[in-house]
């Protein structure tokens, strides 16, 4: 076992601090990599927090992380799609069963085993996974991606989680060329599912509660602002949306959203707050309205999505922080205060 550096909460209450957690040793099909970022998505802070504790509750210590980016430095015996010195990438999972039907559909994220990267039950070393807070991590080689080489890897972070958890419902509701789309919250999620609306063509519509984003809405792609407090301009846009995605992290009212769309118009949940959010049959019913979810993407997805956006130069934007800010970065972000997303510099770790 290996002595690794992480930035770890010790409990529901505490802010995260240095720690020092065990790596296991690379095995025949791993792959270990040193972490050069790591993205934070709001769902590090809900796990840290506890505030999932009815779903999944957490365990401590929890070194959350699961936007990982960095370099090989080792592969085991049996690996030959990757070799060291490899730029590649973790998302929100490190193993499944392979063999379930879902794995072999390629969606390993509903596999009945899947181990998440954090907060799941490690098979190796006993406890729970760790995650990308950290400096290195051991991975099963076909949960590691390829990072595009034109790409900045500080800004690939990101796109393991918030890119691919949009990318994947945008997909998956098909042709939206020329389509209204909308893309409820401006933070990590939906900063990048204003890039791949664009990026496939939709007319695109952010809807905020913070107005000083709108400029930024702008230039990240979108073609329209909608200040979602503002009922006047909610009632000028009613019955009017093809699809639209909900990646706001908190209780809100989801029949305002279901509003906007037209017939046979659907609302895709990526956002996860804690509790119910209650739903109007009727909002429903008059227009055959439909409401979906949608969680993170498979492994051969998230490549799609990585490479599609090698190819069209897109990543996520971010503001660059060293491991020591963590925890203001948490406070800001529970603020919507992030644009769009904190990408940790893990060697400000190696320094701690
Ligand atoms: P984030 O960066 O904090 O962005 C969330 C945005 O939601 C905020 O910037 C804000 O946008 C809006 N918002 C926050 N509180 C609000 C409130 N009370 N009322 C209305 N709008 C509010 O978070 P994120 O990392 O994008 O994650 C968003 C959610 O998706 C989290 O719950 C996270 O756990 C979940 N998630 C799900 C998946 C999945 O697979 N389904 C994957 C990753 C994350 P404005 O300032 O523009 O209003
Ligand atoms: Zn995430």
């Amino acid at each position: 076992m290996k002595q690794t550096k992480a930035y770890s909460a010790a409990s529901a209450n505490s802010l995260l601090a240095m720690d020092t957690i065990e790596r296991r040793e690379t095995s025949a099909h791993d792959v270990q990599i040193e972490i050069l970022y790591c993205g934070i998505c709001h769902s590090d802070l809900h796990t840290v927090r506890n505030e999932w504790s009815e779903i999944m509750a957490t365990t401590y210590p929890c070194v959350p992380g699961h936007e990982i980016v960095g370099r090989v430095t080792e592969v085991g015996s049996s690996v030959t799609n990757f070799k060291a010195g490899d730029r590649v990438g973790v998302g929100c999972m490190v193993d499944s069963d392979h063999v379930c039907d879902n794995c072999q559909a390629d969606v390993e994220q509903f596999c009945p085993n899947v181990i998440f990267t954090y907060n799941s039950p490690d098979k190796h070393l006993g406890g729970v996974t760790y995650g990308g807070y950290s400096e290195s991590i051991i991975v099963d080689e076909k949960f590691v991606l390829r990072a595009p080489e034109n790409l900045d890897l500080a800004g690939v972070a990101p796109l393991l989680c918030a890119g691919i958890t949009t990318y994947s419902p945008i997909r998956r509701w098909g042709d939206i060329k020329g389509k209204k789309v909308g893309v409820v919250g401006l933070g990590g999620l939906g900063h990048m599912g204003v890039k791949f609306a664009r990026a496939f063509g939709a007319h695109v519509v952010v809807f905020t509660t913070s107005p000083g984003k709108k400029e930024d809405a702008l230039r990240l792609g979108a073609h329209e602002v909608i200040i979602s407090t503002d009922a006047d301009d909610m009632q000028k846009h009613a019955g009017t949306f093809h699809f639209i995605l909900d990646t706001i992290s908190a209780e809100h009212d989801i029949n305002a959203y279901i509003g906007m769309l037209g017939l046979d118009g659907n609302i895709t949940l990526v956002g996860a707050p804690d509790k119910p959010l209650p739903v109007s049959a009727f909002a429903l019913l008059f227009g055959r309205k439909s409401i979906s979810g949608s969680l993170i993407g498979g492994i051969r997805e998230t490549q799609e999505m990585l490479d599609f956006c090698g190819e069209h130069n897109i990543t996520a934007d971010v503001e660059v922080i060293p491991i020591q800010q963590v925890n203001e970065a948490y406070e800001r972000m529970v603020r919507s205060d992030v644009k769009y997303r904190f990408s940790i510099d893990m060697a400000t770790l190696k320094s701690a």
